[in-house]
């Protein structure tokens, strides 16, 4: 029998390879800007012709090639950026495998000219289908100059494969910002059929950001900043508010590479679990910075995906710094969202409000702690600290004793240290040092709640206030069926709850915190919302469990409330681990500065 076994000729296998590297226009424009990075260019411009298609260059100032290097980066394995095999675990460039610039000669017309600063004439090299049209010395600027023209031009396949220049266009969008916004410190422009789509010049990454996705973004990004040993995060996200119904501005760097991770992914959706309806996404620019000898980056040609040596660290880590940041948050700026229409022409100043000083909430809260077991099993938390709320505001306590000293009118005979006024029975008035605070009583009761309620169902120690007088609810039958199913999660929250007859039930205790005076109110509310509800398992269960009972049990508007209540609801909202939104994502608290007053006043 004849052998059947042939070596494909060479040509043919580069082509392969090269399919594998360069999938589209957008692939190239990625390995070219990338190799610009590498090469210390601070200016680096991208100019296409039909998505790309057509012709693609990338323009640098980096450092050049000499004549030997540019016909040497033409081939494969041809790098400059690691001598050996110990180098992988020391990367510090995009690129390493030499793999790019003999991929995209494979398959398109290419056209290099370089110029090293050292030298004083640059080289052009022309090159087809990896064959070498050309080499000679001419005049050139400091810096490279790539130009890729046809792409595919060999490949019909490939070529055919294309879709339209719409979506390809979208593509090598996504590419250049990547790679714009890892590096905000160098200039960047983008060119498209003569059309300047970007002009990003440098800056700060908050800088970077907006230039790439608009002025509306500035007021939504929340800092994010953390330096655990192994690990340095930074980076912003974009505010609950902020959050779109389809996936978009999420992005994470890992050393200043873009990477697509579905476990990183999942932290910060944890961290905003609370925040967002189940459709919305959360945004999120956030860089990570660790010593390249804990990651894997070679795992994927492309090169996008990563692999973390501690995964389960790293998300904990991301998780909280994320979580801690959401709960600091300025919360000035919430005047920007769920603005009463009546209001929204008077503007606030919300645009021009200057950044508000970051907010310290509890300083001796440990992310890193929050949930952890203690040692012997059971979960421990530490209340914390409940007075001294007024601090997370710019007035000083000073200022705060200042106040105490005007005669204020005593309603029970003690002196106040506060002045609190109930609006319409639904929000809750009272001064800053240079302001004055709205609190919205039924969110930030509904918060205060939630987290008591998922901190006792996850801790399984309900805390419970027995009644001094029990109290008979009355149910429909199918209501009552429902909560007899629920007798387990209602004795788990605090409820002590008997059936009592085939429809009524009798209440002998509730969760501390929860108002008598609306029980049955409370009770319906639940109802309704586990009359909707499929059972969960596990977490989920607690959180929804948490959220129903927080939504139905919380006071709602409509409720009068003494001084006693109000102080109290005050300093049990700032005891919060996030005092700022409801669970579900809205303000429970808004600041009206001096200023904004003064503004309202022409003042
Ligand atoms: P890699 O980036 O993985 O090293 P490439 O095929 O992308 O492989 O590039 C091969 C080599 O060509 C690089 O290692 C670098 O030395 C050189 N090179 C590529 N692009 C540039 C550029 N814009 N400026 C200077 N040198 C470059
Ligand atoms: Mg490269």
């Amino acid at each position: 029998m004849d052998d059947i076994i042939q070596l494909l000729p060479d040509h043919v296998a580069n082509q392969i390879a090269a399919g594998e590297v360069i999938q589209r226009p957008a692939s190239a424009v990625k390995e070219l800007l990338e190799n610009a990075v590498d090469a210390s260019a601070d200016q680096i411009t991208l100019i296409l012709k039909d998505a790309g298609r057509t012709s693609i260059q990338v323009v640098d100032n980096g450092k050049g090639m000499s004549y030997s290097d540019a016909r040497m980066s033409f081939e494969r394995h041809a790098t400059s950026k690691i001598r050996s095999a110990d180098d992988l675990f020391k990367i510090s460039t995009k690129g390493f495998r030499g793999e790019a610039l003999a991929s995209i000669a494979a398959i398109a017309h290419v056209e290099l000219r370089t110029r090293r600063p050292m030298d004083e004439l640059g080289n052009r090299l022309e090159i087809e289908g990896s064959e070498v049209k050309a080499q000679e010395h001419i005049q050139h600027n400091e810096g490279t100059s790539i130009s890729v023209k046809n792409l595919f031009y060999n490949v019909p396949a490939r070529r055919n494969f294309l879709k339209g220049d719409k979506v390809e266009l979208r593509h090598v969008i996504d590419e250049f910002e990547r790679v714009a916004l890892a590096h905000p410190d160098r200039v960047f422009r983008f060119f498209h059929n003569e059309v300047e789509l970007f002009q990003l010049p440098e800056g700060n990454l908050r800088q970077r950001l907006v230039n790439v996705f608009g002025k509306n973004l500035n007021d939504k990004l929340v800092p994010v900043e953390e330096d655990a040993h192994f690990m340095k995060i930074s980076g912003y996200v974009v505010k609950p508010e902020g959050a779109k119904r389809k996936r978009g501005e999420q992005f994470f760097f890992v050393n200043r590479r873009f990477i697509k991770s579905g476990f990183l992914h999942h932290a910060v959706s944890d961290a905003f679990k609370e925040l967002l309806a189940p459709d919305q996404y959360p945004g999120y620019f956030l860089f990570l910075d660790v010593d390249p000898a804990f990651i894997d980056v070679n795992i994927h040609p492309t090169k996008t995906e990563i692999k973390f040596e501690d995964e389960h660290s790293v998300h904990a880590v991301l998780r909280s710094a994320v979580k801690k940041s959401l709960g600091q948050y300025n919360i000035a700026p919430t005047l920007d969202f769920n603005i009463d229409p009546e209001l929204a022409h008077m503007n606030f100043g919300n645009r021009s409000l200057p950044n508000a000083p970051t907010i310290e909430i509890n300083p001796n809260y440990n992310p890193f702690n929050s949930s952890e077991s203690n040692g012997n099993g059971h979960v421990s938390y530490q209340k914390p600290n409940t007075s001294g709320w007024e601090n997370l505001f710019p007035p000083s306590e000073e200022e705060w004793k200042e106040q105490e000293e005007l005669p204020l009118e005593a309603e029970s005979g003690q002196a106040r240290s506060k002045l609190l006024y109930q609006m319409d029975e639904k929000y809750i008035l009272t001064h800053l040092k240079s302001g004055m605070l709205a609190i919205h009583q039924q969110r930030a009761h509904e918060r205060i709640l939630f987290e008591q309620f998922h901190k006792t169902l996850s801790s399984q120690s309900p805390l419970s206030q027995q009644l001094l007088f029990e109290q008979t609810l009355s149910f429909s039958a199918g209501d009552s069926e429902i909560i007899r199913s629920r007798m387990g999660d209602l004795s788990a929250l605090g409820f002590d709850i008997e059936e009592f007859g085939s429809r009524d039930f009798v209440v002998r205790g509730v969760p501390s915190g929860v108002d008598v005076r609306s029980l049955q109110r409370a009770f319906d509310e639940m109802l309704e919302a586990w009359s909707n509800q499929k059972d969960k398992a596990g977490t989920e269960h607690i959180d929804r469990l948490a959220r129903t009972a927080a939504a139905g049990a919380c006071i709602k508007k409509g409720q009068a409330l003494s001084y006693e209540e109000m102080e109290h609801l005050i300093d049990e909202l700032f005891a919060c681990q996030m005092p700022y939104v409801s669970p579900g994502g809205k303000p429970t608290v808004i600041t009206i500065s001096t200023e904004d007053l003064d503004k309202q006043f022409n003042a």
